[in-house]
């Protein structure tokens, strides 16, 4: 027999006789327990006031896996309660895919069906307020298409969504013969798996004015049952294919409710509302550009003014005029840069050593070779580094900027 869930996903308790019972399997005369399926997780509920933990199709028939093996024999008629919170989750989730898929027809280009899933858990708390315990569940929605679903259109398509929900359109459900459901291109089916067209009857699910499609999932009756629908994000699983995740009920709530408050929290650190704020933050950002620019600027004229004064303190030894110091900010290509421009027709030498002892730049004229003094530093206290007889610079020096400037003014006296 086949389930009736999704024909009448309203009726959550009912009795039936047992069928067949196999330690905790158990097969109902008739069931309404909606069997995993479709993206769609099984129900919970209690049998024959035994919890059920799992609903499976299995050779034709719809299998309730209870929690412990009941006291009840085949041929009794049973008691059954299907957990109408996860239920009524579930079918408003679902639902919330076709209408978002409905949303896609309107906004993406060569829209092809990728499928759905609905991972529902019920927490033993988390995430619960005065409307009762939240299903922490999301719902994704593979869209096959050639448009690039970015930030604007993902807002787009959350916004039409909701916009359906609003509408109030009506849902209905009914059974068309499989050949003439093919025939109509008006149908999304997941193509690639066939689910839900592999009988003689297809099941249609069309909302109202908005979207149709083969599903045997259990529905709400009017989008309005949906209530709002949060976009949670996106992600690419395969090729041509982009996942769009969305919440309902008491998640999509809270998501809004968060995303609200942090908004209005960084509003007003830039002393504005949540309407000013992209303008706010433009206006910080080219502040802070202009700040950097302003440091930049700065700092070069202090490296400036800093290598005039080491201009003047230039020590001449051999014929060779030296220019020997530490410059503060710098590392090793921005010293090389500033020594090999510093040597003219009275410099023939200039060595620079960073604040910290960490990095040297050397440039010369040519009379002395840059390389040979890198290496004598490197030698000394340690690091490496090389370059051009004219240019070369040093690195990882771990030295004490003085004491390798001393060693500098040394060295000028000895090499050639
Ligand atoms: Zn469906």
């Amino acid at each position: 027999m086949t389930g009736t869930a999704a024909a009448e996903p309203t009726v959550t308790t009912f009795t039936s006789t047992v069928d067949r019972i196999d330690t905790t399997a158990v097969v109902l005369a008739e069931t309404y327990f909606y069997a995993e399926g479709g993206g769609q997780p099984a129900d919970r509920g209690t049998l024959g006031g035994v919890e059920v933990v799992d609903v499976q199709h299995r050779n034709g028939d719809i299998v309730h896996e209870l929690a412990e093996p009941p006291a009840f024999e085949p041929g009794e008629t049973v008691e059954s309660q299907i957990d109408t919170a996860f239920r009524t989750y579930c079918m408003r989730a679902h639902t919330a895919s076709h209408v978002l898929y409905g949303a896609g027809r309107r906004l993406l280009s060569d829209l092809g069906y990728g499928g759905f899933d609905i991972s529902a858990t019920i927490p033993d708390d988390a995430g619960g307020d005065e409307f009762g315990p939240a299903i922490s569940g999301k719902v994704r929605v593979d869209f096959e298409t050639t448009t690039e679903i970015d930030d604007e259109t993902l807002t787009e398509l959350e916004r039409l969504t909701n916009r359906a929900v609003w509408e109030s359109y009506d849902v209905t459900w009914e059974e068309i013969p499989r050949d003439e459901a093919l025939d109509r291109d008006d149908i999304a089916f997941n193509t690639k798996t066939e689910e839900g067209i592999e009988g003689e009857t297809v099941r249609v699910v069309t909302i109202e004015d908005w979207d149709v499609a083969a599903c045997g999932g259990t529905h709400v009756g009017n989008t309005r049952e949906i209530g709002p629908v949060t976009v949670l994000g996106r992600s690419n699983p395969g090729e041509g294919l982009t996942r769009v995740e969305f919440a309902v009920g008491p998640r999509a709530i809270r998501r809004r409710t968060t995303e609200h408050e942090r908004a209005m929290a960084a509003a007003q650190s830039l002393d504005t509302n949540v309407t000013e704020l992209p303008d706010a933050v433009d206006g910080v950002q080219s502040e802070r550009d202009d700040l950097r620019n302003t440091v930049s600027d700065l700092r070069e004229r202090l490296v400036d003014s800093r290598l005039a004064e080491l201009r003047d303190a230039a020590v001449e030894v051999d014929g060779q005029r030296w220019l020997i110091g530490t410059v503060a900010g710098l590392d090793a290509n921005a010293l090389a840069d500033r020594a090999e421009s510093a040597v003219d027709d009275d410099i023939d030498v200039a060595a620079l050593v960073d604040g910290d002892g960490q990095y040297l730049g050397v440039g010369t004229t040519g009379g002395v070779d840059a390389g040979e003094v890198v290496d004598q530093v490197t030698t000394e206290f340690g690091g490496g580094g090389g370059g051009r007889p004219t240019v070369a610079q040093g690195g990882g020096l771990g030295a004490d900027g003085d004491a390798i400037v001393a060693f500098l003014r040394d060295l000028s006296g000895n090499v050639d």
